[in-house]
């Protein structure tokens, strides 16, 4: 990896450089909440004091810029006996993600192993993954934030530059040809030694902030032998079953289909939209079955996935620890209090 220091007046330079060609789109406070709290959200930004680079993790993630909520997937016109199918991928120009903190990366990378290296790659995702140029920043933990717990509190790749602020200066690492030719159009130095110490003591000073942790130690083997547990039970009586966790989520993916024709029968279309499988109906098949009526059995289902069957599977969980979804969940479900009531340390 490669690394420069700028200083701070030169990311606006960069901002300006990249904002003459190119969309951009950065966190920006969008409103206050009961206690005067800022809530930050991702936009289309077009000036650099737009930018919050100082925020709080977003009420929704970055994932809606590569995988929305509803997507057009394909449209059919039929005229008489001929017919016409057109797949639109909905990317049109490269765009640009401008301070992405480290969760939300590993977030994206974890996307990418199921949408992207698997047998069935999801195009619709690849397209706009590809055209994305990121620019990852560094944050501070809230007390919420238990993303050191589950690795996800750094990140090693997926983005194509990261900046770590200290104080005066960014210390920029640089993992693209791209982002490596584009500061070129700055003045960035190459770090002195007194900057590689400055930058692993932020480093170390951040870790020390996280309160809120997860203890991952033999968790799939736990979750096994806790299938059964009446804990689930506990959990889905509180639960509302209104999906709003994996709404919220930056690592769920899962989605329904719904085709729609038009009243004529001369035109369809087919969109994509993502489900969450704490929802009434996600386990519903053909002839009315439900897999899955209970609360409970859908919320255990989810952890499953997230802390167990991703595990098997990838070697890595599916929740980065953003803590989002505790956050937005009304009944106060979090990840670390479930996690360790199955472990048995709470009840
Ligand atoms: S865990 Fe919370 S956010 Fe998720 S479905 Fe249940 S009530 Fe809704
Ligand atoms: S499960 Fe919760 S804490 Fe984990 S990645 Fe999803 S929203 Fe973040």
């Amino acid at each position: 990896m490669i690394f420069r220091i700028i200083k701070k007046t030169e990311l606006e330079k960069l901002f300006n450089v990249l904002s003459d060609e190119n969309r951009i789109i950065g966190p920006v406070e969008v409103g206050r909440d009961q206690d005067s709290q800022a809530i930050y959200g991702f936009r289309d930004v077009a000036d650099f004091r737009q930018l919050a680079l100082d925020y709080t993790t977003t009420s929704l993630p970055a994932k809606k810029y590569f995988l929305p909520y509803k997507e057009d997937m394909a449209t059919f016109r039929i005229d008489g006996k001929d017919w016409q199918k057109t797949v639109d991928y909905n990317i049109d120009a490269p765009f640009v993600f401008f301070g992405m903190h480290a969760c939300d990366i590993n977030a994206l990378n974890k996307l990418d192993k199921v949408l992207m290296g698997s047998v069935y790659p999801m195009p619709y995702y690849a397209a706009k993954r590809q055209n994305a140029f990121i620019i990852g920043i560094d944050c501070e933990p809230q007390t919420y934030c238990f993303c050191r717990s589950m690795g996800a509190d750094t990140v090693l790749h997926g983005f194509d530059m990261f900046i770590t602020d200290l104080g005066n200066r960014y210390f920029v690492e640089i993992q693209s040809d791209t982002a490596y030719n584009l500061l070129k159009k700055v003045r960035a130095e190459e770090p002195l030694e007194s900057d590689h110490v400055e930058y692993m003591h932020v480093i170390s000073e951040k870790k020390k902030k996280f309160t809120a942790q997860v203890d991952t130690t033999d968790l799939t083997k736990i979750l096994d032998m806790e299938f059964q547990s009446d804990v689930w039970k506990q959990w889905g009586e509180k639960c509302l079953g209104c999906g709003t966790c994996a709404n919220v989520c930056p690592t769920c993916y899962c989605y329904s289909i719904e085709e729609n024709v038009r009243i004529d029968l001369k035109a369809a279309n087919k969109n994509k939209i993502l489900y969450s499988c704490n929802l009434i109906d996600f386990a519903e098949v053909a002839g009315g079955h439900n897999f899955r009526p209970e609360r409970h059995s859908r919320l255990k289902y989810r952890y499953y996935h997230k802390h167990r069957g991703f595990v098997e599977a990838y070697e890595e969980s599916l929740c980065v620890g953003c803590g989002r979804c505790g956050e937005a969940c009304l009944a106060d479900i979090t990840v670390p209090e479930v996690i360790s009531s199955v472990r048995g340390e709470t009840s």
